[in-house]
C-alpha cells in the first residue's frame, strides 16, 4: 500500500513531467471488458462505409487491381489465380479457411503489399491492408499474414517470420531466462533501413554506444554501405536475443514494423517511436501504460533512458503491463476472432451478389 502511494514520488522534481504522464495514463486506462478488445479499430475502419450506406459493387471495382481478389461462395474460398506474394496469401488464407464454414458469401480485395492503398486523393475502395497511417489512409485493417506465415524473411528466420503462437512460447521462455533484474540497462535496436526515421537512433548509438546499441542490418534492397548509413551491415539478431535488453526500440519501416508485438513478449520496456503507422491492435495499447512514446526527432531519448534508469520500478511496471496485454489479448484465438468479426461485418455491409468466376481457383488448406 505504502509502495503504491510512494511510487510516483519525485523528491527533486526533475522528472515530474514523466511521472505525471505515467500516473495520468495509468489512472485513465480502462482494460478491455469484452473478449473483442480491438472492436474500436474495426468500427473506425468501417465508419466511412456505414455513413455511405454500405459498400457497393462500384466501390469494389475501384479496388480490384489493388490486391488479391477473393470470393467466398457457399463456404468455399476462391482466389484469382495469381498471387503476388504466395506465402503472404497462404498466411492470410490460413485464417479465412479456419472460419470458412461460419462465413457468408462475400467478395474482397486483400492487399499483400506492405503499404496501404486507399488515400484521400484516390478513388474510395474497400481494400484490406495490414497497416496504414492512422490519419490519411482509408484501408480496412486485417491482421498481418505473418501471424501465421509469409515473412518478412531474414537470416535467423529464412522462411519468414510467422507462427505467432510459437513465438509467444519461445519469447515467453526467453523472457524467463532474462528477468528484469538481469537485463542489460541499454537501449537496443536491430533492423534494416526501411525508413530513415531510424537514422537518429543509429547515430546516437555511434556517439554513445553504452547508452544504446542500435545498428542497421541488410535487407534485400541492400547494395552498399550507404544503405546502412555508411557503415558495414550488422549481423541480424533473433527476436529471442532481444530479451537480454531492458529497453527495446520500435520504429515504423515501410509501414508499421512487424517487430512491435514481439518486443513486448520479452517483458522489456518498449520505446515506440512515432504514432502514425498502425496495425489493427496498436490503438488498444496505450502510451505510458504499455509502452513509452517517443517523438520522431528522438530528442528526448537521452532523458528518457536516464529517467527510467533512475526509476526502475516504473520502467518494470510498464514492461509488465505491455507483456501482459499482448499475452492476454493478442493470442492466436484473438487474431482469428478479429478476422471473423471483420469478415462478418464486411459481408453485412456489402450490397452485391457474389457470382462464381471460372477463372478463379479454389483455395484449400
Ligand atoms: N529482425 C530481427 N532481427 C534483426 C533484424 C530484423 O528479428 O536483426 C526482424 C524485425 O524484428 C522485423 C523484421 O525482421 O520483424 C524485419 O525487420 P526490418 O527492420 O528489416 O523491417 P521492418 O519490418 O521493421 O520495417
Amino acid at each position: 500500500m505504502n509502495h503504491e502511494k510512494n511510487k510516483y514520488k519525485n523528491p527533486n522534481g526533475k522528472w515530474s513531467k514523466y511521472i505525471r504522464l505515467i500516473k495520468d495514463a495509468v489512472s485513465m486506462y480502462k482494460p478491455c471488458k469484452t473478449e473483442d478488445c480491438f472492436l474500436l479499430q474495426r468500427r473506425a475502419d468501417f465508419r466511412l462505409w456505414i455513413d455511405r450506406g454500405g459498400i457497393h459493387e462500384s466501390d469494389f471495382q475501384n479496388g480490384i487491381k489493388l490486391g488479391e481478389h477473393y470470393k467466398i461462395i457457399n463456404h468455399t474460398l476462391y482466389r484469382k489465380k495469381e498471387c503476388i506474394f504466395p506465402s503472404r496469401c497462404k498466411g492470410n488464407e490460413h485464417f479465412i479457411l479456419q472460419l470458412i464454414n461460419q462465413l457468408p458469401d462475400m467478395e474482397m480485395i486483400i492487399n499483400t503489399h506492405d503499404w496501404p492503398k486507399v488515400y484521400k486523393y484516390s478513388a474510395l475502395a474497400p481494400v484490406f491492408s495490414f497497416s496504414k497511417q492512422i490519419n490519411g489512409s482509408y484501408d480496412i485493417l486485417y491482421p498481418a499474414w505473418s501471424f501465421w506465415e509469409g515473412g518478412p524473411a531474414i537470416g535467423p528466420y529464412p522462411t519468414g517470420i510467422g507462427r505467432w503462437d510459437i513465438f509467444t512460447q519461445t519469447l515467453t521462455k526467453e523472457a524467463e531466462l532474462w528477468p528484469w533484474e538481469k537485463k542489460l540497462k541499454q537501449g537496443f535496436f536491430r533492423g534494416s533501413r526501411t525508413s530513415n526515421e531510424r537514422d537518429p537512433l543509429i547515430l546516437l548509438s555511434r556517439e554513445q554506444p553504452m547508452l544504446v546499441d542500435a545498428q542497421y542490418t541488410k535487407n534485400q534492397a541492400w547494395k552498399s554501405n550507404e544503405d546502412t548509413l555508411n557503415a558495414p551491415p550488422a549481423a541480424e539478431v533473433t527476436m529471442e536475443d532481444h530479451c537480454r535488453y531492458k529497453y527495446l526500440f520500435n520504429f515504423r519501416g515501410i509501414a508499421a514494423s512487424f517487430r512491435f508485438k514481439h518486443l513486448f513478449l520479452c517483458e522489456s520496456l518498449v520505446f515506440h517511436v512515432g504514432d502514425e503507422w498502425i496495425e489493427f491492435f496498436y490503438p488498444a495499447m496505450k502510451p505510458w501504460v504499455h509502452y513509452v512514446p517517443v517523438s520522431k526527432s528522438l530528442v528526448e531519448v537521452g532523458d528518457l533512458l536516464q529517467f527510467f534508469n533512475e526509476n526502475d520500478h516504473l520502467a518494470k511496471e510498464i514492461a509488465n503491463r505491455g507483456q501482459s496485454f499482448v499475452r492476454t489479448y493478442l493470442r492466436m484465438s484473438d487474431v482469428s476472432l478479429y478476422w471473423y468479426n471483420l469478415l462478418k461485418r464486411y459481408a453485412k455491409l456489402s450490397k452485391w451478389k457474389v457470382l462464381k468466376d471460372p477463372s478463379f481457383i479454389e483455395v484449400k488448406l
